[in-house]
């Protein structure tokens, strides 16, 4: 895991506490070291050894010589009408990826990235239609959150900058790279670096079950799983992975989650796909397989993105849809929409992709072969 630059220095920007400790050792310092450069690196923003003056002028030199602190670079950033930002950063080997910071009245939100594209190809998600490169490593998903907090404690406005929660659900399938994401939420969680609480960092998942009992045993952050249907049949549709782990064992794995944990409970994601999944009869199914776990359920407008053939559920179905599944007494809440006229809002972030899987130029290829049997 350990991250080299051009110059084959060692980026220290991904080392959580454990990683940093067992460096310091390594190079004949003592683990302490870890506590006071993770709090320069991450508290402070420091990117300069020398500017980290608890740490001997000796050890600041060979730090300098050895190990850098390194960020991928910021594209461009856009803001959006409603408070939302969206910035594009440029990694290393020339993909991109996109982080998006959400304020509301009581939070500020910041949406990471955890691959480059994703492989998933959920069928009603813009960055699956990219296609997929490769794996985030632990300093480009923990960088953006660096780098917004950065960027937004430079800001004014109507709006308060704070980043309060951090949610797993940018570009990619987190719990398909949990060796880069865990050492990256320890880095969230630790005090000496972010002190995010372990309630408002939320890690999505459309649901990798071996990995859910991995990231379980290995840290202790919010879970959401991306549902979107209540039967095999139509997620097998919209979430191609429910034919490798289909509902009634996600189910099962949900159950055991927060199992010794009763004040906990899952959010359930369910996009709101018009004539798709959309029926007071899906509300009744989802009502069934949801009985007997601790859940939140969280309805989701869809986000409309180029070529699709899907459409937004309109308020009132939304609105009906929500009744019932409150009726049966499930919590739930429907997302707002934000950012969408920067194309910052759920599923429409696509970066820059060098597409391994050659997905996306198939999906423009059947979207014009379409456009063309629609117009003969
Ligand atoms: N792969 C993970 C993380 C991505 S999270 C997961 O599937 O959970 C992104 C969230 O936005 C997921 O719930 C996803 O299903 C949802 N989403 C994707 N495309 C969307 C769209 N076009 N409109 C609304 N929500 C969408």
């Amino acid at each position: 895991m350990t991250e080299t630059s051009p110059m084959q220095k060692t980026n220290l920007l991904g080392f959580d506490k454990k990683t940093l400790q067992d460096y310091f050792v390594r190079i004949g310092e003592k683990p302490y070291r870890a506590d006071q450069v993770l709090k320069w690196i991450h508290f402070n923003g420091m990117q300069d050894f020398a500017d980290m003056t608890n740490l001997s002028k000796a050890l600041r030199q060979k730090l300098s010589d050895m190990a850098d602190i390194t960020t991928p670079q910021v594209i461009y950033e856009k803001a959006a009408a409603d408070g939302t930002y969206k910035w594009l950063l440029r990694l290393n080997d020339g993909n991109c990826i996109e982080t998006v910071f959400i304020p509301e009245k009581t939070r500020g939100t910041l949406c990471i990235s955890s691959q480059v594209g994703c492989i998933l190809n959920c069928d009603f998600c813009s960055t699956g239609k990219q296609g997929f490169n490769r794996n985030l490593n632990t300093a480009e998903i923990i960088s953006q959150l660096w780098i917004a907090v950065r960027k937004l404690s430079k800001m004014n406005g109507l709006h308060d900058h704070t980043i309060t929660n951090v949610v797993m659900m940018g570009m990619g399938e987190p719990l398909l790279n949990l060796d880069n994401v865990i050492p990256a939420l320890h880095i969230m969680l630790d005090d000496f670096a972010y002190g995010l609480s372990k309630r408002r960092v939320t890690v999505s998942t459309a649901g990798v079950i071996p990995a859910m009992q991995q990231l379980r045993a290995a840290t202790d952050v919010a879970l959401a799983v991306s549902l979107h249907a209540p039967n095999d049949e139509l997620r097998n549709k919209i979430v191609p992975l429910n034919k490798k782990y289909p509902l009634k064992e996600l189910m099962t794995a949900c159950r055991d989650y927060f199992k010794n944990d009763t004040r906990r409970s899952i959010t359930m994601e369910y996009v709101m796909l018009a004539g798709v999944n959309d029926a007071p009869k899906h509300a009744k199914e989802l009502i069934k397989i949801l009985e007997g776990i601790k859940v939140k359920v969280n309805l989701i407008p869809f986000n409309p993105f180029p070529h699709t053939e899907y459409q937004r559920s309109d308020a009132s179905t939304i609105h009906h849809f929500c009744d019932i599944l409150m009726k049966a007494g499930l919590n739930t809440t429907v997302r707002r929409t934000r950012g969408d006229d920067i194309d910052a809002a759920c599923g429409q972030l696509v970066g820059q992709v060098k597409d391994r899987t050659r997905r996306h130029e198939r999906y423009l290829q059947s979207t014009k072969k379409k456009v063309v049997g629609e117009n003969a």
